[in-house]
């Protein structure tokens, strides 16, 4: 760690990059200074991550073919428990070269992988679901332990992301092609539905497991294999479940997984002629630098990135269900997921009673570490976190927005942010237009149905979006009018492996889960038959 330090110290490049790591060991240092709560929630983080390594699914290796391999160079890189500022584990730090032996034992192993049944490629996926589920408290304590969600949210994250290997399983023997009538009474037309080949998938630390399994379930179900590379600051958890992979009998190669340098291993990626296919979640930055470097060798693309979802509370919403799907859309995670609502968009005349109705809910919201009985909000991942949310807030409030609750760090110190509400917000401000990915419930007023569906639609992004209405004829005119992959209609939980996910506009391409999903990781190839007529 320190001669990774002293690396990022002395290359501005890579200080922005490993910020986290700075403002960590930053974090460390006030940890040592802060309340008696702060050290007992330390202490409870530390026997826990001791239980896990007891249970064989603390990883700290990379993992490429069949073993456990370290930095080639011995670079480790820390992982921190954003709760606490403590370090968990120090993992491999990898780069191009891990990547590219990597990438070549995925290129092996496809050769056999997608040539066996479909059948028998369900029955690994389906004994790796169980072994998750299996593993269900450990995986999520991993999660809150690097992550910081609370414990709740994780152990619904593991059944959420056990859910894609478990629909894959399914749905793997279901990649069916088609016959087609010829023109031609001597020619026979067939569709065929081909694995793509291998895939490298970049995944981010927001759902340490989630990301990962709906993009490798359905790659490894129509006979890809693959190589992930989680983010660098949950790297654990995606480890673990690798583990779990192997213990499943899931051959060598077909899954892969390095982490460290991520625009290294991107690179070696984007460079290889053997990656076909790039799937990636993450900033919209990053995603157009994957797809601008996947022209080279013209690899299938799809992206999961950045978002900005308007909440429509229409006068006609029923109060309750739209209060607890505000805060549901806006809260869960911290707010840290790309479907966070980000606007709350308010029409006028219940614009008081919603916004009173909210600041009750949110006062009675318990902030903490994840790990601490009833708290349904836990830390941001980073300090870099909480500083982009402060300067919107700043912002925001310096063009006349009023902060009704929060609009600070909490007194837990450390990555701590209060939920908060801002009201008087308009579509100009920063914390409009930008993703705000934390707790900050940005209020906005409309008069008019029009009105609400050009100010939600006035973004570059178009991933998730809500609205809350009683009338069954204008939430259907107004889902229709939403540039937006997504939408909930007096529901926030709309995220399922059997739905397809994915975004308009600069928010990606492609869609992840259900049988949409599939096909991403499927080559669609035409076979004619001639002279059929010949005796
Ligand atoms: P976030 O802001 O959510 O961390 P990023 O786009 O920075 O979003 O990160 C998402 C994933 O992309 C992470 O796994 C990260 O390591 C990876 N990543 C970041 N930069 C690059 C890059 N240049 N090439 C490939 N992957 C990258």
């Amino acid at each position: 760690m320190i001669s990774h330090m002293n690396m990022a110290l002395r290359s501005p490049m890579l200080l922005s990059r490993y910020s986290h790591l700075l403002s960590a060991k930053l974090q460390i240092q006030m940890h040592l200074s802060t309340s008696p709560l702060t050290r007992k929630m330390s202490t409870d983080a530390r026997s826990i991550a001791s239980q896990l390594s007891n249970s064989g699914l603390l990883k700290t290796q990379g993992l490429i073919g069949e073993k456990w391999s370290d930095a080639y160079d011995g670079k480790t890189i820390q992982v921190i428990n954003p709760a606490t500022g403590d370090s968990i584990a120090d993992v491999a730090c990898m780069g191009g070269r891990e990547t590219n032996d990597a990438i070549s034992s995925a290129y092996d192993a496809f050769r056999s992988w997608s040539k066996i049944t479909a059948a028998e490629r369900s029955k690994y996926l389906r004994k790796w679901y169980d072994l998750l589920m299996a593993h269900k408290e450990e995986l999520a304590q991993l999660i809150t332990l690097e992550q910081g969600k609370p414990l709740k949210e994780s152990l619904g994250e593991v059944s959420y992301g056990a859910g894609f290997i478990e629909f894959a399983s399914e749905e793997a023997k279901r990649i069916y092609g088609d016959i087609i009538p010829a023109p031609l009474s001597d020619r026979r037309l067939f569709v065929l539905k081909q694995p793509v080949g291998v895939v490298g998938a970049i995944t981010p630390w927001n759902f340490p497991l989630a990301m990962i399994t709906r993009k490798v379930g359905p790659a490894l179900a129509c006979g890809c294999t693959a190589v992930i590379k989680p983010s660098e600051i949950t790297p654990l958890t995606a480890l673990a479940a690798a583990e779990l992979a192997i213990q499943a009998g899931i051959p060598a190669g077909v899954l892969n997984v390095v982490m460290g340098n991520a625009p290294d291993i991107g690179d070696a990626f984007l460079a290889s002629p053997q990656v076909r296919k790039i799937t990636f979640t993450g900033s919209t930055a990053v995603g157009k630098k994957l797809m601008a470097g996947s022209a080279e060798t013209v690899k299938k693309v799809s992206l999961e990135l950045g978002g900005n979802a308007p909440c429509i509370v229409f006068d006609d919403a029923d109060l309750d269900i739209a209060v607890k799907g505000t805060l549901a859309a806006k809260f869960r995670n911290s707010g840290q997921t790309c479907i966070c609502a980000n606007r709350i968009i308010v029409q006028e005349g219940i614009y008081e009673k919603f916004a009173n109705a909210l600041l009750d809910a949110v006062q009675n919201m318990k902030v903490g570490d994840g790990f601490s009985d009833g708290v349904v909000q836990g830390p941001l991942i980073n300090e870099a976190a909480v500083k982009k949310v402060e300067s919107l807030i700043h912002d925001a409030t310096s063009k006349g927005a009023k902060v009704i609750i929060g609009g600070k760090r909490h007194s837990l110190g450390l990555t701590f942010y209060e939920p908060t509400i801002v009201s008087d917000v308009h579509n100009d401000m920063r914390i409009s237009r930008e993703e705000a990915f934390g707790p900050v419930a940005p209020l906005l007023r409309f008069k008019t149905e029009e009105d609400a569906i050009r100010i939600a639609n006035d973004t570059n992004a178009g991933l998730g979006s809500y609205v809350f209405t009683n009338s069954i004829q204008r939430s259907w005119r107004v889902a229709e009018a939403l540039e937006y992959g997504l939408v909930g209609v007096n529901e926030a939980g709309i995220s399922t492996e059997v739905a397809p996910f994915g975004g308009f506009k600069q928010s990606g391409l492609g869609r992840e889960g259900s049988k949409y999903g599939m096909d991403e990781y499927l080559e669609i190839k035409y076979v004619c038959l001639g002279n059929m007529n010949k005796e």
